[in-house]
C-alpha cells in the first residue's frame, strides 16, 4: 500500500527525533511492502522564523490531505517571550482544532527493562504495568464558557466544565474500542459526587455498557484514581476520562514510567488520519547533539500504524524491535544514569537491526 505521511518536525530536538522515525518506516515499509511518502510542513518556531505564524495554512491544508501525520515537538527559548497567540505551542491546538481531533491516546507502559527507572518501590511495580488513557481533547473545562466579573468579593474569575452527550458518547465509543482491543477493562474517571458533568458522564458510560458485553467497566472518582495510579498502576488497562482529568492523570502516569523519551502518543478523530507525537517537548538543551531518545517517536509511528493504517503486524515489529533493543541493554543518555550510551542515530540503527 501507498501512505501519504505530512511530517512536521518542529524545533529543538524535533528534527533528529522524526528523522529517526522516518528511517525506522522506510525499513518496515521494504520489509512489508508498504510506500511511505513523506511531505515535510512547517511548525511552531521554525515556522514563525520562516514565515512570521507558527502554524502557517499550507501545514493545515497539507495534513488535511495526508494520510496521517507524524510531529516532534515545537517550541523553545528563542520564541519564549513572544505574546501567547504568537507562541510556537499555539500551532499544536490550532492543527489539532484544524483536524478535529477529540481524543488523546496516552500509553504509559514500564518496560521490564527500565524498572530501575521507575520512582516507585519495586514490589509496587514487580509485575510492570501498561495503561492506556484515552482522554477528551475538545471539551470540557478548556473549551467552557470563561470570564472575569466583579462579584461580591471583589475581581472574580471563572471556567465552566461542560459536556454534551455527543462528546461523551464520542468519546467513550473509542475507550469502550480501545478496550475490546486490549485486556477488556475499562475505568472511567469522573467526579460525579460532586460534578453535573460528570454525573451525565458516567450515565452515559453506563448508558454504552450493553453495546461491548465484552468489556468491564468500572467507575473512580478522579481523587481516588491519582492514588490508585501510584498505589497499584497495573490494576488499570484502559482509562477514560475528561479533558482536565485526562491531562493531570497522564502526565502522572507518564512520570511514573520514569522515561518521558519513552512514550508515545496518539490524537485521532473521526476519521482514519491522526496525529502521532511524543509526549515530551523540544528539549532545546539536547537539541543539534545527536543525543536525544527518539523512542517515544518512533513508538508513535508504531502507534500511526496501527490507529490510521490498521497494520497490525508492522506496528507490533516496531515495538517488539524497541522491546529487544532495551532487554539487549541499549540506552540513549537520557536513561543510561551516566554509563556508556548510544547516540540518537545509532539507537535507531540498533532498533532498525531487529526489525
Ligand atoms: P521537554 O520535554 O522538552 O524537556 C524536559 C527534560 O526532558 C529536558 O531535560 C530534556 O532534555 C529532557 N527530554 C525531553 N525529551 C527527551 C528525549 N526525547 N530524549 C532525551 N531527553 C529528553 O520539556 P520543557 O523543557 O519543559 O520544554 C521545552 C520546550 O518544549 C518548551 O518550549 C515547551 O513549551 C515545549 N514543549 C513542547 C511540547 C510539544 O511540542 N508537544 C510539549 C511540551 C513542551
Amino acid at each position: 500500500m501507498n501512505y501519504n505521511i505530512a511530517l512536521l518536525k518542529g524545533d529543538g530536538i524535533g528534527p533528529e527525533i522524526v528523522d529517526s522515525a522516518v528511517r525506522v518506516l522506510e525499513e518496515i515499509g521494504k520489509k512489508y511492502g508498504h510506500v511511505f511518502n513523506f511531505t515535510p510542513y512547517l511548525i511552531g518556531g521554525s515556522a514563525l522564523d520562516a514565515c512570521g505564524v507558527p502554524l502557517p495554512q499550507e501545514t493545515v491544508d497539507g495534513c488535511l490531505a495526508s494520510d496521517s501525520v507524524l510531529l516532534g515537538a515545537v517550541g523553545g527559548p528563542k520564541w519564549d517571550t513572544l505574546p501567547g497567540n504568537m507562541r510556537p505551542e499555539k500551532a499544536l491546538l490550532g492543527i489539532r482544532a484544524a483536524m478535529e481531533l477529540f481524543t488523546n491516546l496516552r500509553p504509559a507502559k514500564l518496560y521490564p527493562a527500565l524498572k530501575g527507572d521507575c520512582p516507585l518501590r519495586e514490589d509496587i511495580v514487580a509485575n510492570g504495568f501498561d495503561i492506556m488513557i484515552v482522554r477528551e481533547l475538545t471539551g470540557g473545562i478548556y473549551f467552557g464558557e470563561r470570564g472575569m466579573r466583579e462579584a461580591k468579593y471583589g475581581e472574580e474569575a471563572y471556567d465552566t466544565e461542560c459536556y454534551s452527550r455527543m462528546e461523551i458518547e464520542r468519546i467513550c465509543k473509542v475507550a469502550y474500542e480501545t478496550a475490546q482491543k486490549r485486556n477488556k477493562r475499562l475505568v472511567s474517571i469522573d467526579k460525579a459526587n460532586v460534578l453535573d458533568s460528570s454525573r451525565l458522564w458516567r450515565k452515559i458510560v453506563h448508558e454504552m455498557e450493553s453495546q461491548y458485553p465484552d468489556v468491564t467497566v468500572t467507575d473512580m472518582l478522579v481523587d481516588n484514581a491519582a492514588m490508585q495510579l501510584v498505589r497499584n498502576p497495573a490494576q488499570f488497562d484502559v482509562i477514560v476520562t475528561t479533558n482536565m482529568f485526562g491531562d493531570i492523570l497522564s502526565d502522572e502516569a507518564s512520570q511514573i514510567t520514569g522515561s518521558i523519551g519513552m512514550l508515545p502518543s496518539a490524537s485521532l478523530g473521526n476519521t482514519k488520519r491522526g496525529l502521532y507525537e511524543p509526549i515530551h517537548g523540544s528539549a532545546p538543551d539536547i537539541a543539534g547533539k545527536n543525543i536525544a531518545n527518539p523512542i517515544a517517536t518512533i513508538l508513535s509511528a508504531a502507534m500511526m500504524l496501527l490507529y490510521s493504517f490498521d497494520l497490525k503486524a508492522e506496528s507490533q515489529a516496531i515495538v517488539n524491535a524497541v522491546d529487544k533493543v532495551l532487554a539487549a541493554g541499549y540506552r540513549t543518555a537520557d536513561l543510561a544514569h551516566g554509563a556508556p550510551s548510544l547516540s540518537t542515530t545509532e539507537i535507531t540503527d540498533k532498533i532498525i537491526e531487529n526489525l
